[in-house]
């Protein structure tokens, strides 16, 4: 990694090798046993970070708790220079970081930058956001009387996020939350726990040069253990965790105890249905790149395509002579497609999953396996596979974090490609490929894709900020991002005033003193 800048990003960033939590003050609470981050890339160590213990964590809710009560009261457009300021911090930086990722994460470099690209593009939205936190007036039944609606801060948000994005999912909470009055403690993923850091840095600075608290901007180390403390914590009204749906389930069902709210973001297994009429020249680029971007472990990655059987056997030959082309190696070297996985975990899940899908009936396509030699040495560098398979297999309900490509054959209208697409437990994104109307809009009408997120022409990954992103069913059903999101970060109140002399009821109710 040497020669692609590492040191040099690793030094731009303030990351030292032993890392006790955040580089500033007050926040430097980490004081328990280190984690060893490993790049996936080339297995070197990248740093330590010290976890965050029991009593660490009540030093940063401290400073979060504290900190909230200066910032809800500071005006949100103030709030949104702030953003601006962290935003601007992250063009800056926008190199080192989406370098960072791709060295800790294993993602391409181009997608490193892409990551941090969408840092940059949620705190413009954020900004604009601040001067928008409108709430609404309401006509009331009763004469002399008003109604209206307003949007406070709710408070210290806890974000709970995965490996796979690990910068861009934070600031997809923290810039709303932000502009909306609220703190954040973050607890970052245990297997990218640098990028953690780096995050923090860079807005601590941004705070620090503005006199802020540092408390609006905590962050936790450490494994699921140190997430319980933010999910089980009455001080804490939102949690928002992106993850799996394994993850998802006992978050949700701990906050919802404690009467929290949760903003869930989990798996998908998501597909791209090809009919008759699809145009190849997008369905290829669409279809590779959404199995194999990131080494199909994106939330969005495309794991099933639906293909219409009379173009099933052209489309097959398409994606599988485009699988002839791919490079696997080192996500730095711009000249290859597809890095390594996360770790070595991952790739036995994958073996595993390729031998699943094979005893179940599965036609291997393109055949997957694990690469070796000189620039393999991590051992995560796995090849992408191609299976033919039935929507039914266990194996294909089941969302698995790695390239490998499902193809499934429908037959007659559309609706029968829905009905697969719709076929499984998780709901997060969709996509058809069609140059029908009629079949584009059934499968984004009440009867069509049943996801958070439906496509036509497009793959299934890479949305842009300015929509709701999220999904349904065990998807978790939260929303991050654009849209009205927002209003997840923030509590409504309604209010209704008096400015008669009497007192009507409402409903008409009569009460006579
Ligand atoms: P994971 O569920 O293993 O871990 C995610 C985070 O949750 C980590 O920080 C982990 O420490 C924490 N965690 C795990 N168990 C916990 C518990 N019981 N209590 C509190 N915290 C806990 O997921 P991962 O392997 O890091 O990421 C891959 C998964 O994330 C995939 O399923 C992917 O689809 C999903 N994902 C979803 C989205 C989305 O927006 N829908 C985005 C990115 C990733």
């Amino acid at each position: 990694a040497q020669q692609f800048g590492m040191q040099e990003a690793l030094h731009a960033l303030g990351i030292k090798e032993i890392n006790d939590g955040t580089s500033t003050g007050s926040n430097s609470f980490s004081s328990g046993p280190i984690i060893e981050s490993y790049s996936p890339v080339d297995g070197q160590l990248i740093g330590k970070v010290k976890t965050t213990t029991a009593a660490d964590y009540e030093k940063v809710m401290q400073s979060a708790t504290e900190a909230f009560k200066f910032f809800r009261a500071m005006p949100a457009p103030q709030r949104g220079e702030i953003v601006r300021q962290f935003g601007n911090k992250l063009r800056e930086l926008k190199e080192p970081l989406g370098k960072l990722v791709s060295y800790e994460m294993g993602k391409s470099l181009q997608e490193g930058y892409g990551e941090v690209q969408e840092m940059i593009d949620i705190c413009d939205f954020a900004v604009g956001l601040s001067r928008q936190l409108n709430g609404q007036t309401i006509p009331s039944e009763r004469p002399g009387h008003v109604m209206r609606e307003q949007w406070h801060s709710i408070g210290v948000v806890g974000i709970i996020s995965a490996f796979n994005f690990p910068v861009a999912v934070w600031s997809w909470n923290t810039a709303l939350a932000w502009i909306c009055g609220d703190v954040c403690v973050w607890k970052g993923s245990e297997k990218a726990p640098i990028c953690t850091i780096a995050c923090q840095n860079i807005i601590a600075e941004v705070l620090k040069a503005n006199n802020l608290p540092e408390g609006i901007s905590c962050i936790v180390n450490g494994d699921y253990t140190v997430g319980e403390m933010i999910t089980n914590d009455t001080r804490i009204p939102l949690v928002s965790a992106t993850g799996s749906t394994r993850m998802g389930r006992i978050v949700g069902a701990k906050v919802a105890e404690r009467f929290g709210k949760s903003l869930l973001e989990l798996g998908g297994n998501n597909a791209i249905i090809i009919t008759p009429t699809a145009d190849l020249k997008v369905v290829v680029p669409g279809a590779v790149f959404g199995a194999v971007g990131t080494a199909g472990q994106r939330c969005t990655s495309t794991r099933r395509l639906i293909i219409h059987e009379s173009v099933y056997d052209k489309v097959r030959d398409a994606i599988v002579g485009a699988y002839g082309q791919l490079t696997i190696g080192n996500p730095l070297d711009q000249k290859n497609h597809i890095g390594p996985l996360i770790d070595t975990d991952a790739v036995n899940t994958y073996l595993a999953a390729i031998e699943k899908a094979k005893a179940e009936g599965g036609k291997v396509l393109v055949e997957g396996g694990v690469l070796s030699g000189e620039g393999y040495e991590s051992g995560c560098y796995v090849k992408p596979a191609i299976i033919e398979a039935e929507n039914h297999f266990e194996i294909v309900q089941h969302e698995t974090f790695a390239p490998i490509l499902y193809l499934m054959k429908y037959e007659g209208e559309v609706e029968n490609a829905i009905d697969l697409q719709n076929g499984v437990a998780q709901g997060l994104s969709s996509a058809i490929m069609t140059n029908s109307m009629k079949e584009a809009e059934k499968f984004l009408s009440f009867a069509g894709s049943d996801c958070g997120i439906a496509n036509v022409n497009i793959g299934t990954s890479g949305a842009e900020i300015g929509g709701a992103f999220g999904g349904e069913k065990e998807t978790g059903g939260g929303r991050e991002s654009g849209s009205d999101a927002w209003k997840v970060y923030m509590r409504r109140q309604t209010n209704t005033v008096n400015y008669s002399d009497q007192l009507p009821l409402a409903q008409g109710i009569k009460f006579d003193l």
